[in-house]
């Protein structure tokens, strides 16, 4: 029977008692974690949000009938105690916060009962993930989970701190709006009044933070829930957090200088990292060129080198005929790898397969300085000693050569690098290293559309210097865009915007909108350009990947109260639902599956 706590305080977190309150009586409330009978002695760990108290009942203090109610209890019971804080008699507990103490219960309600949960409630727990997340609100109480979003809460605190203080408004935007497909595919809300008409979730508040520069806000800023109907890849959720902003009368280093101060700000005063300024910055081609990434991870080198000068005669066709096709060969340098058994070489061949490569050409250096290669056959010892020598291999490594059109070398040796660098254990996650990346293409060609695609967006400001390229070379158009990249992952992205309407047109040209398209999608923002823009630029945070890196969890999902799964759908609420008849009717929908 489950009791009131009428009459009752609570006086502390479980805690807050500290040895300080020797003699003292207190009320504490939470759940029985674990209940241990030792002869005359029951002992309970009771947990809150806080940690872990130990209570100790005693029928002498607690009397018969309370005695027999501590017997009673279970696991994730909720009670309420009031008693007498001891030194603890037996057993200091070090691992506890509150491990010198006891409280010596005199009173127990108990508040509510529990079933036997579907798993423990404990740290790290080793139950499946479709187990936890049907029963979040359990999987919630567990400390390494209530840690996460406590520090989720306190970045967001920061953030809104640093951001008020340098002069940012924060400005609610809507969450039903006009679906402007380019991106990702929008989430549809039917409306009810409007028949056959939608609404869509924001992707972005991208064109509504661009309205209010229009407007003269100035700084705006906003930790808002985002909407993208992708087709999941593990780490992505249909809904996310941004944290994001606008500013005018700005460039690229005004944004920059911002938000390097605002991640100083977060990084010290919610996990005490030091980050000094400024962060380095690198173009978008010299990450490819370096590391075969246009987010890389910069704790360790093991950097990309181009040896398409070197091997252009060699005779090896695999290389020769990569480079006739206007590709390159390039390879890394994995040192002291030379002794690597012919199985595993196999493996790291499949996995190039996998990230699109043809094949990938091997070279290790003997300890004696010969060679043992997958293309020796095919090429002269003094072009074998050349290429090496290019490579800065020394005795001992492993030399791993891409050869195909570029945005394949780069793919494969990027991905390659990274898995190198995982097996041979050289990412420290005690170390921060930040990196902008700047200048990247304006465009991508898309063999699918068979169009050029917005790299950002399609309101990026493309390079002064380049665009008098943008009819002859579109792409090699360079735009005002910038992404922030933290231990190889993308924190968040932004650009200067196109403020001018002859840009913006050409812009939307380029991508193949016709001029009723564009004003169709897009009519409102370039209507409030002919109204006085002021040049603006801005930028947004993934919170949820910003949070996960600062608690090194490996799944968004950890950081995420309730989180979907991969197809999209909430384990614990079985969201999505079917609905009755009479709401799709009302909305003049009819679906074409039948259950
Ligand atoms: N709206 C952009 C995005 O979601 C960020 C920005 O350009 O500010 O990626």
């Amino acid at each position: 029977m489950a009791e009131s706590m009428r009459g009752l305080h609570r006086s502390h977190r479980c805690t807050e008692v500290s040895n300080q309150n020797i003699g003292e009586t207190v009320t504490v409330m939470g759940w029985v974690q674990k209940r241990r009978n030792l002869g005359s002695l029951i002992f309970i760990d009771l947990r809150d949000r806080s940690g872990i108290l130990q209570l100790v009942f005693n029928e002498e203090a607690v009397g018969k009938e309370g005695y027999e109610k501590a017997e009673r209890l279970r696991s994730e019971f909720v009670i309420a105690v009031t008693g007498n804080v001891m030194k603890r008699s037996a057993a200091v507990n070090e691992s506890l916060k509150t491990g010198d103490i006891e409280v010596v219960a005199t009173d127990l309600r108990i508040l509510s009962e529990s079933e036997t949960p579907p798993f423990q409630i404990e740290e790290n727990s080793q139950t499946k993930d479709e187990i936890r997340l049907k029963y979040r609100y359990l999987d919630l109480r567990r400390p390494d989970l209530q840690r996460n979003m406590a520090l989720r809460s306190q970045v967001a605190y920061l953030m809104r701190e640093f951001m008020r203080k340098e002069e940012f408004i924060e400005i609610e935007t809507p969450m039903l709006c006009k679906s402007t497909p380019e991106g990702a595919r929008d989430y549809l809300v039917p409306s009810r009044i409007h028949a056959g008409h939608f609404y869509a979730l924001p992707q972005s508040p991208q064109l509504y933070k661009q309205l209010l520069m229009c407007s003269g806000y100035d700084r705006y800023f906003q930790i808002t829930k985002c909407f993208r109907d992708e087709d999941l890849r593990a780490e992505r959720q249909p809904e996310f957090t941004q944290a994001d902003m606008e500013l005018s009368f700005v460039d690229v280093e005004d944004v920059l200088d911002v938000n390097e101060r605002l991640l100083q700000y977060v990084f010290k005063e919610a996990i005490g990292v030091e980050i000094s300024l400024p962060l380095p910055r690198m173009p978008w081609q010299e990450a490819m060129d370096r590391y075969g990434s246009d987010k890389p991870d910069t704790r360790f080198g093991m950097e990309l080198c181009d040896v398409s000068e070197i091997v252009k005669d060699c005779g090896f066709s695999v290389f020769t005929g990569a480079l006739e096709n206007g590709g390159s060969v390039r390879g890394i340098n994995v040192k002291g790898q030379a002794g690597m058994p012919r199985k595993k070489i196999d493996k790291l061949v499949e996995f190039a397969k996998g990230c699109g490569a043809k094949g990938l050409a091997w070279l290790a250096v003997n300890e004696d300085g010969t060679y043992k290669s997958s293309f020796a056959k095919f090429m002269m010892e003094e072009a074998l000693g050349a290429l090496t020598e290019k490579m800065e291999g020394k005795p001992g490594d492993l030399l791993l050569f891409a050869a195909d059109k570029n945005k394949i070398v780069w793919n494969v040796l990027g991905a390659l690098r990274l898995e190198m660098a995982k097996e041979l254990e050289l990412l420290d996650p005690n170390q921060y290293h930040f990196l902008w990346v700047t200048e990247f293409p304006l465009l991508e060609w898309s063999d699918e559309e068979n169009r050029f695609m917005a790299m950002h967006h399609p309101f990026t400001m493309p390079m002064e210097e380049d665009w008098d390229k943008i009819d002859s070379d579109p792409g090699a158009v360079r735009a005002k865009a910038y992404d922030i990249v933290l231990n190889g992952t993308e924190l968040g992205g932004g650009s200067v915007r196109i403020h001018q309407n002859d840009i913006q047109e050409k812009m939307f040209e380029v991508l193949g909108f016709t001029k009723e398209s564009a004003y169709e999608k897009f009519g409102f923002l370039l209507e409030a350009f002919r109204y006085g823009v002021p040049p603006h630029a801005g930028l947004a945070y993934g919170l949820d990947r910003l949070i996960m890196h600062m608690v090194h969890s490996d799944s968004i999902r950890d950081v995420i109260a309730f989180p979907k799964v991969k197809d999209a759908s909430c384990l614990m609420t079985q969201a999505p639902g079917i609905v009755e008849e009479k709401q799709l009717e009302e909305l003049y929908i009819r679906t074409t599956e039948v259950e």
